[in-house]
């Protein structure tokens, strides 16, 4: 899988729309659709062509005013007088149309609380309300998380209001920044900013709802899934696993975590399950994917299911502990970034039988030093004969905050490669994905002294013979083999370091002065400490790196912590 990422090789810090997933080859349209989808919590002003739905019934408007004279004139429902006799301020407004969604949503009347047999009889019930601010159904911060995924219309009601108290927040814009800011100066509730005095979970619950809204809405364009079935490193293994076990899948009760266009699915039924639950959160795929196993007549055996992993357990659609194969592609750049792992554990947790199978079961995370060859620096040193350089430095120093998402080449790592992490899918729990490892490079097969510009990160998911015992199969994103649309994650050391295998190449004169890892005194190996953690963004990593550079003498040089996030 792939969400929206910003820093290929070249782009480590600007704003602009370089800083687009490490999806190169993507055509520029499709990098700008991606980037504005997960951008979309900000996107919708006067000119967006959105449609916002009624609250009662199908119908669709270009903007709030004309949705609200409507439901006005067909469905007794007068916004602006509620909004005013019970003086609702954009919380209460926001909270009022998830009310209202969530009971026409049950048929049920949102101002008396009746319900109806249907919509139809529903909308013929519905009357003008009689309310007393003292009763306010809807006053109640559940009603906060949107009830419809891509109503456009929270995001539209509020936008011509005019706000002449200064202590009132003015507008949608400056609630979500000050949700933001609440939430990194530990989480006041939505209600709560305003007065700035009481912390709760609310705005962080709201933090994670945009999110959500923003990394769903970013796979439901096409492309994102073009990309991925068209990586043929991952297809390919994802196939062969399913596919070449039949003694696994064959008349099995399968789970696809993240179901996308069904490909996973429709291997599955291809190779004879007998039922494939397709769960996919985002409405547009669902919809693709269902029209999809249709078309290629497997629709008896796919069922999708449209829904988040964490809701979908709640509704009983699928029979708890009633699968005997989960299949999910969930691995993000650097293995951990989007953090759907923990979808998938919380799946497992919740619909595999007792010693059901996980497709994959392992995943590997591993790092190696790389070399100038790995970053943009080369490029730059000759441009058409002209000496650009400063530009490459510029980026290699930038690029010391920033992990960067690249294809490096095997040719270009200087050290041997380490295990960082090991995953094993079918035990492990949920709060091992945050974890601290260590591990020691040295340099590989050079007679010369090699500069270590930083620490590259990839990963391996393997289909062990655990489960697939007739075709085992390993999913490498690693420098050594063909690239994937994972590329490879590099975090930049804030100085190189020079290392040799061979002390004959310490300039003995210097040495005692000089500290580890320079030219004239190159480290025997470097030592790093790398944490990964969940990070305070939902979907989002931290990983801080210590770098110690250790000398033939075993003297150390510690280079400054450094930390870089992923969001
Ligand atoms: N299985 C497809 C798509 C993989 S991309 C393929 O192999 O091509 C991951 C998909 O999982 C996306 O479509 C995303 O919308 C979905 N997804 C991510 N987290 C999810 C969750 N918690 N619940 C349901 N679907 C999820």
């Amino acid at each position: 899988m792939v969400a929206p990422l910003y820093n290929t090789v070249d782009s480590p810090m600007g704003d602009n729309e370089e800083q687009l997933p490490g999806i190169k080859d993507m055509d520029v349209d499709d990098k700008k659709q991606i980037w504005e989808d997960w951008n979309a919590d900000e996107e919708y002003d006067e000119d967006d062509d959105v449609e916002l739905l009624c609250l009662f019934c199908d119908s669709k408007y270009i903007s709030s005013d004309s949705l609200f004279e409507h439901c006005f004139s067909s469905h007794s429902f007068d916004f602006g007088s509620i909004r005013t006799t019970m003086n609702l301020d954009f919380y209460g407004c926001f909270k009022l149309l998830n009310y209202i969604r969530s009971q026409v949503g049950q048929n049920r009347c949102w101002s008396c609380g009746t319900t109806c047999q249907s919509r139809l009889e529903l909308q013929d019930h519905l009357h003008e309300p009689s309310l007393a601010s003292s009763n306010l159904p809807w006053d109640n911060d559940m009603y906060l998380k949107p009830y419809m995924e891509e109503d456009h219309l929270l995001y539209d009601f509020d936008k011509d209001e005019e706000v002449d108290d200064d202590s009132m927040i003015s507008s949608k814009e400056d609630m979500l920044e000050n949700l933001k800011i609440s939430i990194e100066e530990n989480g006041a509730s939505s209600s709560e900013v305003k007065s700035n005095d009481k912390k709760s979970n609310n705005a962080i619950d709201h933090e994670i709802v945009i999110v959500n809204k923003n990394y769903f809405g970013s796979y439901g364009s096409f492309g994102i899934h073009r990309e991925m079935i068209s990586d043929k490193v991952r297809t390919d293994a994802y196939r062969q696993a399913i596919v070449d076990n039949p003694s696994l899948i064959k008349g099995a009760v399968v789970l696809d975590v993240g179901c996308g266009t069904g490909i996973l699915s429709l291997f599955a039924a291809q190779a004879g399950a007998s039922m494939v639950n397709a769960v996919e959160a985002s409405d547009k795929m669902a919809s693709v994917a269902s029209q999809i196993a249709k078309d290629n007549n497997r629709n008896g055996v796919v069922k999708v299911v449209n829904g988040m992993v964490e809701d979908l357990i709640e509704s009983k659609q699928i029979e708890p502990k009633s699968v005997d194969v989960l299949v999910s592609e969930w691995m993000g750049y650097c293995l951990l970034y989007e953090s759907m792992l923990n979808s998938v554990l919380i799946a497992r947790d919740h619909w595999l039988k007792p010693g059901g199978a996980m497709l994959p079961d392992t995943a590997t995370m591993f790092v190696a030093g790389f070399g100038k060859g790995a970053t943009s620096m080369p490029f730059w040193e000759n441009v058409y004969g002209f000496d650009m350089s400063s530009i490459g430095k510029e980026l290699v120093e930038d690029a010391a905050h920033i992990p960067i998402v690249d294809v490096v080449d095997g040719n270009n790592l200087v050290t041997n490669t380490a295990l960082l992490k090991t995953f094993d899918l079918v035990t492990m729990k949920h709060d091992e994905v945050d974890f601290t490892a260590s591990v020691q490079l040295q340099q590989k097969g050079q007679s010369t002294v090699s500069k270590c510009y930083g620490i590259v990160v990839w990963f391996d998911t393997s289909f062990t013979n655990r489960f697939c015992k007739e075709a085992p199969t390993v999913l490498s994103t690693s420098p050594y083999t063909p690239s994937t649309h994972w590329s490879q994650t590099l975090l930049t050391f804030c100085k190189p370091i020079s290392l040799s295998s061979s002390s004959s190449l310490v300039d003995m004169a210097h040495k005692s002065s000089l500290p580890a890892g320079t030219d004239a005194n190159p480290a025997v190996s470097i030592n790093s400490r790398i944490s990964i953690v969940r990070g305070l963004e939902h979907r989002s990593i931290d990983i801080s790196m210590e770098v110690t550079a250790v000398g033939f003498d075993g003297r150390k040089r510690k280079l400054p912590v450094q930390m870089f996030n992923m969001r």
